[in-house]
């Protein structure tokens, strides 16, 4: 059996003094605090966030620390530990689309969106440092957003973020749905990239101990109790490592076609087609017509999947949830077009070894899949994975057990 690797899992101590570290060896001083944001990964629901639908992530323990403190002019001086570039500088009057390169862009976003939307938001010093997988499907990006947002409604007194209560729960929802669609902004339109709002609502919004039920269609959110230990069962998250070229310009055409297949429905969003199979006979004809009633039987019944998830868990019955990610995977692969080679694999291996449902997760064309195995099973279903990955002479993948963490705070 090949031995898998596991991915790191920093705790909040060890997370905050290498932020802290890092902050006082480029700037020379102790930083005034440090935040910190966690990655997330959807349990289903995929590429329904921009069609107003439903998505049903978790906060991961994986969570990237921003060391801050204030400066009395307006320039932000920015380093990461995953980019070895050295000290970034931006002033934030000269701070607007189009402006900042890499990854600067989604730090100097967040304090831009902020602005824009008339907070007094300045200068400022940060440190960033993460252990959440980079471009593994796991949104590292939102992470780094959310961790600079709650840091900074601290170090100016914003009033927006609110505390995170001892069990893990937001106190003050309302204000952080707002720095969730300002980081949105900040991806969006600084760093360029068209993403739904799925990421930074799990980073900023979720609640331990549960899933984040999401409705795009009106940012509302109802947190859903996860308890798989108590069912004897796990969640195994296998990062494939697999990048891809022309992931940016699937998403866009996806996203397109979604919106192409709305206005021939005269829908506002796929989100108002309930009756599937009449909204997909009159899309038939032309010729994307069955491409685009295939994209569109996607989104519809994975918003349908998304409900029956949430009634499985409200009514205990956790394992009725594995035929339903089961389900999505298909839908993934053979409507949306959005798995790869490495991620089937991964899917299919976790499946032979037992795996009680298993589905990719993420936007596709690489990142991250799902499996939901019996406690017991966690180590051999992992050791298949890896196997069928060195098998297929596939870069090894990285696992993880997730549980529902807190947010950010
Ligand atoms: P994902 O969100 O799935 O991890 P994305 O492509 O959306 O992948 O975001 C990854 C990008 O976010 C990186 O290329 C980088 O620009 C930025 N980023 C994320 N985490 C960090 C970090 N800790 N330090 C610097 N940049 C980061
Ligand atoms: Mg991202």
């Amino acid at each position: 059996m090949t031995t898998p690797a596991w991915s790191d899992v920093w705790d909040r101590a060890e997370g905050d003094a290498r932020a802290r570290d890092l902050f006082a060896r480029t700037f020379g001083t102790a930083p005034q605090g440090v935040r910190s944001a966690p990655g997330r990964v959807n349990l289903i629901g995929e590429h329904t966030d921009y069609n107003d639908g439903l998505a049903l992530p978790i906060a991961l323990p994986h969570r990237t620390y921003a060391a801050v403190a204030r400066r009395d002019d307006d320039l932000v001086r920015l380093v990461s530990a995953q980019e070895p570039t050295g000290v970034r500088e931006v002033r934030l009057a000269d701070a607007a689309p189009g402006t900042v390169s890499g990854w600067a862009s989604y730090v100097v976003g967040v304090a831009w969106a902020l602005r824009e939307a008339g907070h007094d938001v300045g200068g400022f010093d940060v440190a960033i440092d993460s252990c959440v997988p980079f471009g593994a499907g796991l949104s590292s990006s939102a992470a780094l957003e959310a961790s600079v947002a709650v840091a900074l409604d601290a170090l100016h007194g914003l009033g927006l973020a609110g505390e995170v209560d001892p069990a893990g729960a937001p106190t003050d929802d309302a204000g952080r749905a707002v720095l969730a669609t300002l980081c949105v902004r900040a991806e969006n339109e600084m760093a360029g990239a068209p993403t739904g709002g799925m990421d930074q609502a799990a980073s900023l919004r979720a609640r331990a101990g549960h899933a984040l039920l999401l409705d795009c269609r009106d940012g509302r959110v109802r947190h859903v109790p996860l308890d798989l230990a108590a069912h004897g069962l796990a969640l195994l998250v296998v990062d494939t490592r697999a990048e891809h070229a022309h992931v940016g310009g699937e998403y866009a055409q996806r996203r397109a076609a979604c919106d192409e297949a709305a206005r021939r429905l005269g829908v506002a969003s796929l989100r108002d087609v309930v009756d599937g199979p009449a909204a997909l006979d009159a899309l038939t004809g032309g010729p994307d017509g069955d491409v685009l009633a295939r994209r569109v039987r996607h989104v519809v019944t994975e918003i349908a999947r998304v409900t029956a998830f949430v009634d499985a868990l409200d009514a205990g019955d956790v394992r009725a949830v594995a035929p339903l990610m089961d389900a999505s995977h298909t839908s993934l692969r053979d409507d949306y077009e959005v798995s790869c080679r490495e991620l089937d694999v991964a899917v299919d291996a976790a499946r032979r070894a037992g795996a009680l449902g298993a589905r990719m997760t993420g936007g596709g064309f690489g990142g991250s899949a799902i499996a939901l195995v019996r406690a017991g099973d966690v180590a051999r279903v992992a050791g298949a994975v890896a196997a069928a990955f060195a098998g297929q002479h596939l870069a090894p993948p990285a696992l993880t057990v997730a549980v529902a963490g807190p947010p950010a705070g």
